[in-house]
């Protein structure tokens, strides 16, 4: 490799790595600045003080819980999760979480906010029994009652739901399930690692059906190993079929991780076929897209499809992508408090330690300047593929167009924005595609090129 794989990559043809083939790096930005200028000197200086200060007015607060275990581990997953770990493991997870809810709660930014959103991620929060799951649920309620939450989210593995386990799901006042499809053919699940299979797609789809979830998400993957232009079209017309309220499409990238990008990169040839290139991955989604519109579906973000938009809303990206305060609560899990970004520890051990010895287990922080807020809400916000320069007028009082005119040009210049207007800035649907490659042309100079994670 010539490069550092952390480096965030930049496939749009004007930035430093302009390689169609998906090479190993970051490439989805998650969030800003990088996740490298996050420092664990920041933890005592801003992320405690932060907590201890009244929350600010009008600001949301939602709840992150993160469930690292999973049946086996994916080719391409690049997460804290746990594949060896027995019921006594999970059970002592379960309870640090429960303590750590407890410690946030008691701290001045967080006690007595009703919760906003709540969201289940993973990992695979569905490897519960149904047992553990109510038990957490019953412990993280006696703190914090969710009754007025907007929106539980709560991500899945098809081959782990029971009917009696989503029964059990819908109970606990989980609104929106997302099932973790991506592929509908069985080679290509095997070839990519996954633990679960077709079958288990639609036994797990007619249970969820029939519980009357109100959201019912289905994520797939564009790229995964093995894939074929045959069995896409596939994919999408078995997705489709299905009709489900909304559609996550995610293209497939190789940070450094991965058991893919690890392969690549010692040379080991273990996996005979390529993900494959940028510009195969984007027009599987475009093809993808315009499938769902043909359906009836609206295009809703970079990612996302969705059957009725005035009725179908993800809380939990709009929240967090306006700015909203989330408690992360797992072994290396992500949040936000009263303007600071926070990580938890990432390992079992330093994690569970923490919250025994009655400490928050935070590992980095970084308290991002008005001007960093700003530019993560709009880089946040163009994957939606619409914003709004009043939004930004009137929360930070700065006029975008005139302070990113440059970049904003070079959208226009290089056909990605549609339109750049004082109503509206929206980006074409080539723009949308390859929108995270596209973001670092607003980061501050400070951040351009930098590693990422
Ligand atoms: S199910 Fe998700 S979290 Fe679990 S190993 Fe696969 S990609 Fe990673």
């Amino acid at each position: 490799m010539t490069q550092d794989p952390r480096l965030l990559k930049m496939a749009d043809g004007g930035g430093t790595a302009v390689a169609d083939q998906t090479d190993v790096g970051s490439y989805f930005v998650a969030n800003y600045p990088p996740f490298s200028v996050w420092t664990p000197e920041a933890v005592a200086a801003d992320a405690l003080p932060a907590l201890q200060r009244p929350p600010a007015a009008g600001v949301p607060l939602g709840l992150y819980l993160h469930i690292p275990f999973c049946r086996k581990r994916c080719h391409f997953c690049y997460f804290r999760v746990y594949t060896d770990k027995n019921s006594s493991d999970v059970a002592q997870y379960l309870d640090v979480l429960a303590r750590e809810w407890e410690q946030y709660a008691a701290q001045p930014a967080i006690a007595g906010r009703p919760l906003n959103f709540v969201y289940f991620g993973g990992g695979t929060p569905s490897f519960l029994s149904t047992q553990q799951l109510e038990g957490l649920v019953t412990r993280l309620t006696a703190t914090t009652s969710w009754a007025s939450a907007e929106e539980v989210t709560f991500e899945c593995e098809p081959g782990t739901l029971s009917e009696s386990k989503l029964g059990v799901i819908r109970r606990l006042g989980v609104t929106r399930l997302s099932l973790g499809v991506e592929n509908f053919d069985d080679r290509v699940l095997e070839l990519n690692g996954r633990a679960h299979r077709s079958g288990e797609i639609d036994r797990a789809y007619r249970f969820a059906r029939s519980l009357d979830f109100p959201q019912i998400n289905i994520d797939l993957i564009a790229g995964m190993l093995g894939e074929t232009e045959d069995n896409w079209k596939v994919c999408v017309e078995k997705t489709i079929a299905l009709d489900p309220d909304s559609v996550t499409i995610y293209q497939m990238e190789l940070p450094f991780n991965t058991t893919i990008s690890k392969d690549l990169i010692k040379g080991t040839q273990q996996f005979a076929d390529p993900v494959a290139a940028w510009s195969t991955k984007r027009r599987w989604v475009a093809e993808a897209f315009e499938a769902l519109e043909r359906a009836g579906y609206h295009i809703g973000s970079a990612y996302t499809a969705v059957k009725n938009p005035s009725k179908t809303r993800f809380i939990y990206r709009d929240r967090l992508w306006q700015g909203a305060d989330m408690a992360a609560l797992g072994v290396a899990s992500f949040g936000h408090v009263n303007g600071v970004h926070m990580q938890n520890l990432d390992t079992w051990e330093s994690y569970t330690a923490a919250v025994d010895a009655g400490r928050l287990p935070l590992s980095r922080a970084y308290r991002p300047t008005d001007e960093e807020r700003l530019i993560r809400e709009l880089v946040l916000q163009l994957k939606l593929g619409t914003i709004r320069p009043a939004y930004f007028q009137e929360k930070y009082g700065v006029d975008i167009l005139t302070r990113f005119r440059d970049a904003f040009a070079s959208l226009q210049a290089d056909g990605y924005a549609a339109e750049i207007g004082a109503d509206r800035v929206t980006l074409t649907r080539d723009g949308l595609l390859r929108v995270d490659v596209l973001l670092p042309r607003f980061f501050l100079p400070a951040h351009a090129g930098i590693r990422y994670t």
